[in-house]
C-alpha cells in the first residue's frame, strides 16, 4: 500500500446504494473506487473504477481489494472483522480502523462504549444464555417494562428487535431469540428520534452535519426532516455527541449517530453506524458538502468541507418497493419527478415489496411545512393512507 497522502484508488467494502452515491463526488475528488460487492447487479458496479465479485464478509477477496487500493473503507458493517485483522496486521489500512467497526458489530459493546465516555444511554442489561428464571425476572425488573429486547449481531431496519411488556412476555420472547446472547434496553417513549452525521479526517479535522430528525415507519426509516425541529440546546448537545465520539473511537472517516430525544428533552444514544447513513442522505441537494463526498475527502485525505445547510429546510422519503407491478412503481417515479426543488435517486435494484429501492430529496423555503410536503410525495409513492403515518415501536 501506498502511503495515505498519495491515495488515488479507494476499496469500498460493499456496494450497494451507499456505494453507488459516492460515484460523482470519487469523480470530483479524482479517486478511482474498487469495490467489493456479491452481485454484478449491485448498484456500485455501475460507477465503479473496477469491482471484485464476492461477499462483503470474504476477507480473501479483501486481500485482492487491498492489493489494488491505496486505503479500504466501508459502505457495509456486516464484515468479518477478524479476517480482515491480518490484512491490517500486514499494513492494509482500513478507515474507519477495525476497532470501530468490531464496536459497531455488537450492540453491547456500543452500550457500554457510550456509557465509558460519558454519553447518555438508555438503561440496559443483557442476557447471556445461563440466566435462571429467576435472575431473567430481575434484570427485566431492573429495567423497568417495557422494554426491548435485541440481538446484539446483525440486526437492521428493526429487524432482531421485540419490545416486551411484562416478565412473561419476557421469557417468551427469550425463547424466540432462542435464548442467544441479547440486549435488553428500556422501551424510550421518545418524542422525536433525531441523527446527526460526523466526519472525521485522520489529522484529527471534524465536520459535524446539521442535526435531523428521522420518522420512521415499522422501525424503517420513512423520512427525514432538515433541520430537525429542536431547541437550540438540543441541537448543540447532539453536536458536542457527535464531536466526543469521533474524537474517542478516533475515527477516519463518517458516521451516523441515532438518538431519542425524550419529552423532556434529554437525548439518548440508539445506535452508531460508521459510514454513510440513510439520515444523512438529504445532504446531498441540500448541504455545501455530500457526506459521500465528506467520506471520500476523510478516508482519501483531502480537506473536509462545510456541511451547512444550502437551503432553509429539506426533506428526504425513502422509496421502498411496493407490493404493485414495475409498472406501477414507474409511473409514480414520473409524478415524484415533476415536484418542483426535487431530486429523485432511483438505486436500480430488482423490485421487492419493503426494499429501499430509491430517496427523494425535496429542498424546501423557510415557511414550508416539512410533514405536508413529505406527506404529498408519500400519497403519490405509497398512496393517502401512508401519508401520515408515523408509527412507534409497540
Ligand atoms: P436496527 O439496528 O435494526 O436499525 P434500531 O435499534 O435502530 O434497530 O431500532 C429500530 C427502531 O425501533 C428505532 O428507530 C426506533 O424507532 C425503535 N426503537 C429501537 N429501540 C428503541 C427503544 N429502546 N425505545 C423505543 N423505540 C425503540
Amino acid at each position: 500500500m501506498e502511503h495515505p497522502s498519495t491515495i488515488q484508488r479507494v476499496g469500498i467494502i460493499g456496494g450497494g446504494q451507499l456505494a453507488w452515491m459516492m460515484g460523482p463526488a470519487a469523480k470530483k475528488l479524482g479517486l478511482k473506487l474498487v469495490v467489493q460487492t456479491p452481485s454484478e447487479s449491485d448498484p456500485a458496479v455501475a460507477i465503479a473504477h473496477s469491482t471484485l465479485l464476492a461477499d462483503v464478509a470474504d476477507a480473501a477477496a479483501t486481500q485482492s481489494l487491498a492489493a489494488q487500493c491505496d486505503v479500504i473503507t466501508f459502505e457495509n458493517e456486516f464484515i468479518d472483522c477478524e479476517g480482515l485483522q491480518t490484512l491490517a496486521d500486514g499494513g492494509t489500512i482500513f478507515r474507519p480502523g477495525l476497532d470501530v467497526l468490531a464496536l459497531v458489530l455488537d450492540k453491547r459493546h456500543q452500550r457500554e462504549f457510550f456509557g465509558r465516555i460519558g454519553l447518555p444511554n438508555p438503561r440496559y442489561g443483557f442476557l447471556n444464555g445461563d440466566e435462571t428464571e429467576a435472575e431473567l425476572t430481575a434484570k427485566g425488573q431492573s429495567i423497568g417494562f417495557p422494554l426491548v429486547m435485541k440481538t446484539r449481531r446483525l440486526g437492521y431496519d428493526g429487524y432482531g428487535t421485540s419490545v416486551v411488556s411484562d416478565a412473561i412476555q419476557l421469557t417468551a420472547t427469550w425463547g424466540k431469540f432462542k435464548q442467544a446472547p441479547v440486549l435488553l434496553e428500556e422501551f424510550v417513549p421518545f418524542k422525536q428520534e433525531l441523527a446527526v452525521m460526523v466526519a472525521r479526517s485522520a489529522q484529527g479535522d471534524i465536520a459535524v452535519y446539521p442535526t435531523v430528525e428521522t420518522q420512521q415507519v415499522d422501525q424503517i426509516c420513512r423520512r427525514v426532516l432538515a433541520p430537525a425541529r429542536v431547541s437550540p440546546a438540543v441541537a448543540a448537545t447532539m453536536e458536542s455527541i457527535a464531536r466526543a465520539l469521533v474524537e474517542q473511537l478516533q475515527l477516519v472517516g463518517i458516521v451516523g449517530i441515532e438518538c431519542f430525544l425524550t419529552h423532556d428533552d434529554r437525548v439518548l444514544i440508539n445506535e452508531i453506524a460508521p459510514r454513510p447513513h440513510n439520515s444523512g442522505h438529504y445532504s446531498l441537494d441540500a448541504c455545501e458538502t455530500s457526506q459521500f463526498e465528506q467520506q471520500l475527502r476523510a478516508v482519501g485525505d483531502r480537506p473536509l468541507t462545510p456541511t451547512r445547510l444550502i437551503c432553509p429546510q429539506a426533506i428526504m422519503v425513502n422509496l421502498l418497493g411496493l407490493d404493485a407491478s414495475e409498472e406501477s412503481h414507474h409511473q409514480k417515479l414520473v409524478a415524484l419527478r415533476q415536484l418542483p426543488q426535487a431530486t429523485l435517486y432511483w438505486y436500480t435494484k430488482g423490485i421487492r415489496p419493503g426494499r429501499k429501492l430509491g430517496h427523494i430529496t425535496q429542498r424546501l423555503d423557510g415557511e414550508a411545512d416539512p410533514i405536508a410536503a413529505a406527506a404529498a410525495i408519500e400519497t403519490i409513492w405509497y398512496g393517502s393512507a401512508g401519508a401520515t403515518e408515523k408509527t412507534k415501536l409497540t
